[in-house]
């Protein structure tokens, strides 16, 4: 039997909060994720969710002056970062945890080579390392030509600056890889081609990966367990199969059929009712009271579970009535499958 796998990233209860324009805004509460070494996980959820600041603040990129960790704790291959001071965190970004955006551009230096931009995240961790072979080497394992090492970003396409961005992350040899919508901005046959290099590297790396998406096809793709968020709460969590085969939480469940090409009866693709929830004025109780076709009265008393849904170790969900929904719908699974 294999040895059990250790966690790379550990969130507990996690609860953040921004302050702004005098209102208190909580982004994140009560979130729990695991990702284990050499695991892929996926988080999807609606814009606004929550997906970016859980991002963020795994890497203490969350700006001081204006959030607040409120209660809980990150833990990174064994060692509690939740209170880190911002020299204390130039230890954890680039190894054990680095990130991909969604945008290159913006996190490329427009007047730097693209060699020079790898080198300097190398000579950040490793400085006695033989720089400009290393570079040739992180060049090659992104599938760039050398070429490219001379070159400025605005000379490239948008999927080979997004190739620059993840040579510059790998350069630290991470642990854990966090991408954050990395294929958003991209053509489709890009995006499958980025995808595809995120896999292999992985594999051959042996390295975990948090990939935060809106699309459930590319995390049903790429992941082995995902987690949904839904207003800052983590609502569904559990292998692929089971989230996507069985979804126990009604988001799930509308996520999912918003994800299908069908149109409904009326000639319509398929929408959650309502709109995103507005993080300054949740509701009292589970947060998708408003916009749930399962809503009662008990669902505005009190936020409810985690309970375990039925069927799959490990699946676990938010909602009052999951056994109704777990065992009442019947969903098909997003375009492209786990693998
Ligand atoms: Fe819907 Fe109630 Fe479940 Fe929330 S707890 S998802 S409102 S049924």
């Amino acid at each position: 039997m294999p040895p059990p796998r250790q966690n790379i990233l550990e969130i507990e209860g996690l609860t953040l909060s921004y302050r702004a324009r005098g209102a208190v805004v909580r982004a994140m509460d009560g979130v729990n994720l695991v990702v284990g070494d050499g695991e892929a996980v996926g988080l999807v959820g609606e814009s606004g969710s929550g997906k970016s600041s859980l991002a963020r603040v795994v890497l203490g990129l969350v700006p001081e002056r204006v959030s607040r960790i409120e209660a809980g704790r990150i833990v990174i291959a064994g060692r509690d970062v939740t209170r880190l001071t911002q020299a204390e965190w130039e230890g954890v970004r680039g190894n054990p945890v680095a990130i991909v955006f969604q945008d290159p551009l913006s996190y490329l230096n427009p007047v730097m080579q693209i060699g020079r931009q790898i080198a300097e995240s190398i000579l950040r961790h490793t400085p006695d390392l033989k720089v400009a072979a290393r570079v040739d080497e992180l060049l090659e394992l992104v599938r760039l030509p050398p070429a490219c090492a001379t070159a400025y970003p605005h000379e490239l396409s948008g999927g080979m600056r997004q190739r620059a961005l993840l040579a510059i992350a790998l350069a630290c040899r991470p642990r854990l890889l966090i991408a954050d919508e990395p294929t958003t901005a991209l053509d489709v046959t890009t995006q499958a081609e980025i995808l595809a290099l995120l896999k292999d590297l992985r594999q051959r790396l042996g390295m975990a990966m948090l990939l935060i998406s809106h699309d459930l096809g590319i995390v049903a793709s790429a992941c082995e367990r995902i987690y949904v968020m839904y207003a800052g709460h983590t609502v569904e969590w559990g292998r692929t199969q089971a989230v996507f085969g069985y979804p126990a939480h009604p988001y799930t469940i509308g996520l999912l059929k918003a994800a299908q090409a069908a149109r409904n009866a009326q000639g319509r693709f398929a929408t959650i009712s309502g709109d995103p929830p507005n993080l300054a004025e949740l509701p009292t109780g589970c947060p998708f009271v408003p916009r749930c076709p399962y809503a009662m009265a008990e669902c505005s008393r009190a936020m409810p579970g985690p309970f375990d849904a039925q069927g799959d170790a490990g699946h676990t969900v938010r909602c009052w009535r999951y056994h109704e929904t777990a065992s009442g719908i019947a969903v098909a699974r997003p375009a492209r499958d786990a693998g």
